[in-house]
């Protein structure tokens, strides 16, 4: 199958990338720059020169035509769209949050539905951050499945860097969503999109060095350089986690291999966790690093999961039932998220 997927540079794409070229599926990615595009290139040599990898330079997601040119690649059949900023180090949340989320995703979709004919499947990674829903995280008589959107809007950008956000995944995602079902639009193929909470796991993209690395993944970097040894910091509202790897996965599943899962939201998540949990893992595995570690069990303390009758539940059974993901587990996700920070100077 031949695939084109957005933001090939970035963690959760990277591990989409390998998957599919283990597959023997041919690749089209695009990137920002010339220098990240040359990073692709050089871990799949072979694809590369047999053409199985193609890597595009696709400068500003935030510009509507950015994906004119790509989407005219003869014979796509599936749209994996994983490029959208995750960083909370913006000083404008329109410009530098919303624009690209939002125009990212009406953009692409636009550009295939004019010129991509082939195209029969678009598989959008959304986030949990457009399911939840602020005002419920600590209430225990509130589910969250795959019918929940954050009530959130443009007019709340400003009130917290993570609720500026929660609102360009939000927006992206009705946007995708209603250009789909806009008969104006004259769609030809269906849309799904995937909603995964935090994603951990292995590092395999190109990281310039440990400071550059993703967002949801900096936590386990700071525990292993001792950030969390007085006081393991609070879990937050993101209390619901999946491996990196089954996130992939299920992009995977639901663009290429189930066809049922066209017109469906995706609620991927192996579960609740805490911060509290990841270090003892951590600590039990890896004892090289004891000194780094939270320093007694009152350290601990502060990172715990919320007592259950003070937090949201969860349920996303409809997307188990139509992706079957055997999900990793938390355990086995921190020793493999620290072997490979290891690997790269932790
Ligand atoms: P990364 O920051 O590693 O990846 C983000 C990707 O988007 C990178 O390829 C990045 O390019 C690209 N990108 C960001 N901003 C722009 C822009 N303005 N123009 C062009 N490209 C841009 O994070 P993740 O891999 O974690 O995120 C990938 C997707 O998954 C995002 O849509 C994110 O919202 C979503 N997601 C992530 C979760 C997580 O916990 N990690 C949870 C739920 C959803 P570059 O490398 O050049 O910066």
């Amino acid at each position: 199958t031949k695939v084109l997927l957005t933001g090939g540079s970035g963690f959760i794409a990277a591990h989409i990338l390998e998957q599919l070229l283990a597959k023997g599926h041919t690749v089209v990615t695009t990137v920002r720059s010339e220098d990240k595009a040359q990073k692709i290139r050089e871990a799949y040599p072979d694809k590369a020169s047999s053409g199985e990898l193609k890597v595009v330079i696709v400068p500003d997601i935030a510009k509507l035509n950015a994906f004119d040119e790509v989407v005219k690649e003869p014979g796509l059949e599936v749209v994996l769209h994983t490029a959208s900023p995750f960083h909370f180090k913006f000083q404008d949340p329109k410009t530098e949050l919303i624009d690209p989320a939002v125009n990212g995703t009406t953009g692409i979709l636009k550009a295939l539905a004019r010129s991509a004919p082939t195209v029969r499947r678009v598989v959008i990674t959304s986030s949990f951050a457009s399911v939840m829903d602020e005002d419920k995280i600590t209430d225990p008589n509130h589910t969250f499945n795959e019918d929940s959107w954050n009530p959130v809007t443009i007019d709340d950008i400003h009130r917290h860097p993570m609720t500026a956000y929660r609102a360009s995944k939000t927006l992206a995602e009705k946007a995708a969503w209603d250009f789909v079902k806009d008969p104006a639009n004259n769609v030809k193929f269906d849309l799904a999109t995937i909603t995964p909470p935090m994603v951990f796991g292995p590092v395999i993209h190109h990281l310039a060095s440990l400071s550059s690395i993703n967002t949801s993944n900096e936590r386990i970097v700071d525990l292993l350089q001792g950030k969390w040894k007085k006081a393991v910091p609070s879990t937050g509202a993101g209390i619901v986690w999946i491996d990196v790897r089954d996130v992939a996965r299920a992009h995977i599943r639901a663009g290429l291999e189930v066809p049922e899962a066209g017109g469906k939201r995706l609620f991927t998540t192996a579960g609740m966790f805490s911060n509290s949990e990841i270090a003892r893992i951590a600590r039990k595995n890896f004892p090289e690093y004891a000194d780094k570690f939270p320093e007694d069990e009152e350290a601990l303390k502060s990172g715990e999961l919320p007592p259950a009758d003070k937090r949201f539940k969860i349920d996303n059974k409809r997307t188990n039932e139509l992706l079957k993901i055997d999900f990793i587990s938390l355990e086995q996700m921190v020793v493999d998220t620290v072997r490979s920070l290891k690997e790269r100077g932790a």
